[in-house]
């Protein structure tokens, strides 16, 4: 008999060689049926995966989140098991599950797949399904007369791997089984885990194909990556491609074509952004509001140069880590490189003079610009580009005041995100195997940083071992209006670059220290994160974001006077107003404001003129009915004021 221990720290006594399952039919006859997989020991197993004395076992089921990722992998075979019935001499290289599905490589001869053959592979994986294929992990017992077997059969791709890991302990097939006859039906090499059986898959939809070099390097043949996803439930399934369209609706280099966001330009480079007054607006909003806020949370801006020297890169150690991803210059012959980070010239004023405990924390803030090599075809609109302006900052501190400037930062975060309705994810990533600095430092920064969490009373996942070689970290993950997620804030520390540049301050008792160093993004770069705004909102800015906060609609010429004061009213009080004096009729002029989300329309009558009034239409309320010209004023200021609340709520007839 082995014994084994469930989460919740019962013990369960089970005869030797038996498997998870058993122990699911040992717990109950409900467990068994709902258990598709099994957790042993912190790692995720097949279902029939053997246990053996002492393990720690957690039964999965459709309901756990781990869950997902072996319905999508084990789908990701019965893919490519279709399409090798289908089109047979397909050569199968890699499929792993990615966000959101997964994907298969394959490699068909003489036939490109289209989005057209995707029915007819889902009708044969449906088939694969419904027969209820066993899945059966194998280790194989002779790895050489394998890999000699691969060879021989052309699988190239699988032989690779094969040879790759040839010197393991143990390297297992998967392989397909009928239920009843038990004969091998398919297999493919692979560590698992899977399924049960194939009939779990249910939900599932073929996405696109995109050519992909095998292994990643173009000196390989072009595969074919079939994109697919899998959830427990054709409702799912649905609401995620429902979500899909919404995106590609949403997709910001789509709305900024249609609303005069931005542009990306031949003439300039590729990763290079033309900011356009629609955005530019936006952009200095955010700005402003980014100023104000870090004033009175007691950061102090400034102001640093793009170019510095390569010394200054070799002690700060980008030239060793990071020469491929900067771009260099020559002047006076000497070599000056384009900043790809601010964080070296804050720790220069840091450094340009004794700094003494009371002047901790020191906070420096820039919203500074920096340049950054990212190859050739992966720049995607405002998310992916070669030069971005960061919302940055680097705290200087005592170990001990850790946590309350970070608790400071997520409080910052967390205002900062709620003015835009996003939810966050949190994450906390620790010391990883290679680190610089002392393990106790370490320490006591990882439990500053798990203190400030708790503090502030957010929930936050652990990514063990995942922070950078020099300090832990953690990030925010915001959701936008359609369940994305997005990076956007970071809080890193550093134990790395205060050393290389030797900082120091003096402490009470005379002694000098090194200070704690914490770079810091709130929105991240001001290019992504108008980015992530522009799809948060379809293109529809709250009031205090909007490019044009009012359209002033006159109905007639003779309006045209009345209508040019009320534009300079607003104007010389900061609301972005803009007359229409096109000689179309008041349907087609409200169209045009409503289809440019502008957030209000003044409709300017004989009525409105003779009372000095406004006739107000909000672009998703509808007309709110006629209020003299000052009540407006005062509530579209009120509502800019309140960055983004509406709060015209216009009238309870305030004029007869
Ligand atoms: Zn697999
Ligand atoms: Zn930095």
């Amino acid at each position: 008999m082995i014994t084994v221990k469930l989460p919740d720290g019962t013990q369960k006594s089970l005869p030797e060689g038996s498997t998870a399952a058993d122990l699911a039919q040992l717990i109950g006859p409900g467990l068994a049926r709902a258990a598709m997989a099994s957790v042993v020991n912190g790692t995720v197993r097949d279902l029939r995966f053997p246990l053996t004395e002492g393990d720690t076992v957690r039964l999965l089921t459709t309901k756990d989140a781990e869950s997902l990722e072996v319905l999508r992998h084990s789908a990701a075979h019965i893919l490519a098991q279709a399409v090798q019935s289908l089109w047979p001499g397909t050569k199968v290289a890699t499929g792993p599950t990615v966000e959101n599905g997964f994907y298969y490589d394959l490699d068909v001869p003489n036939h490109k797949l289209t989005p057209e053959d995707f029915p007819k592979i889902e009708a044969e994986m449906q088939r694969i399904a419904k027969q209820g294929q066993v899945f059966e992990r194998y280790a194989i017992p002779d790895i050489e007369a394998r890999l000699a077997e691969f060879k021989q059969s052309g699988e190239r791709y699988k032989a690779e791997i094969l040879e790759k890991y040839k010197d393991s302990p143990e390297v297992t097939l998967y392989r397909n089984k009928d239920a009843k006859t038990g004969e091998e039906i398919w297999f493919d090499l692979c560590e698992g885990p899977h399924l049960p059986d194939t009939s779990w898959l249910k939900a599932f939809k073929l996405m696109s194909v995109a050519g992909a070099y095998w292994r990643g390097d173009a000196k390989n043949p072009m595969l074919q990556r079939v994109y697919a996803t899998a959830f427990w439930d054709q409702k799912d399934v649905d609401a995620y491609l429902h979500q899909m369209e919404e995106a590609e609706k949403r997709d910001h280099r789509k709305l900024a074509k249609e609303y005069d966001l931005f542009s990306i330009e031949e003439e300039v480079g590729s990763g290079l952004i033309l900011w356009h007054p629609n955005l530019a607006t936006v952009r200095e909003e955010l700005e402003n509001y980014w100023r104000k806020e870090h004033r009175k949370r007691g950061y102090e801006i400034v102001f640093t140069p793009h170019i510095a020297k390569r010394d200054l890169w070799d002690v700060s150690g980008h030239t060793g880590f990071y020469m491929e991803n900067m771009y260099t210059m020559e002047i006076d012959e000497q070599e000056y490189i384009v900043k790809p980070m601010n964080c070296p010239f804050h720790v220069l004023i840091f450094k340009s003079r004794i700094r003494s405990y009371r002047e901790l924390p020191l906070r420096l803030s820039e919203l500074g610009t920096v340049y950054r090599y990212e190859k050739s075809g992966t720049m995607h609109g405002l998310n992916r580009v070669r030069g971005f302006t960061q919302d940055d900052a680097h705290l200087f501190c005592r170990l001990e005041q850790i946590r309350s400037e970070i608790v400071d930062v997520i409080r910052f975060v967390d205002d900062t995100l709620k003015l835009f309705n996003m939810q966050f994810d949190v994450e906390l990533s620790t010391r990883p195997e290679k680190f610089v600095g002392e393990i106790e430092v370490w320490d006591q920064a990882e439990q500053a940083l798990r203190e400030a969490l708790e503090e502030y009373g957010l929930k936050y996942e652990v990514n063990e071992g995942d922070g950078a070689f020099y300090g832990p970290k953690i990030d925010f993950k915001l959701k936008d209006a359609i369940g994305r997620t997005w990076q956007c804030s970071t809080v890193q520390l550093d134990f790395n670059l205060p050393e290389r540049f030797d900082l120091k301050y003096t402490d009470k008792d005379g002694q000098h220290k090194r200070p704690i160093m914490i770079h810091r993004a709130i929105f991240g770069s001001l290019e992504r994160f108008a980015g992530t705004l522009i799809e948060h909102y379809a293109g529809a800015f709250p009031t205090w974001l909007a490019p044009q906060q009012v359209a002033i609609l006159p109905i007639a010429d003779r309006h045209l006077d009345y209508a040019a004061e009320i534009e300079k009213t607003l104007r010389e009080q900061l609301v972005r107003a803009k007359v229409d004096s096109s000689n179309e009729g008041i349907g087609a002029k409200i169209r045009h404001a409503q289809l440019a989300k502008v957030p209000y329309m003044l409709i300017i009558g004989d009525k409105e003129l003779e009372k000095g009034e406004v006739a107000v239409r909000n672009r998703s309320k509808g007309d709110l009915g006629a209020v003299p010209m000052k009540l407006f004023l005062e509530q579209i200021q009120a509502e800019i004021a309140s960055a983004g609340r509406e709060v015209v709520t216009l009238p309870e007839k305030v004029s007869q």
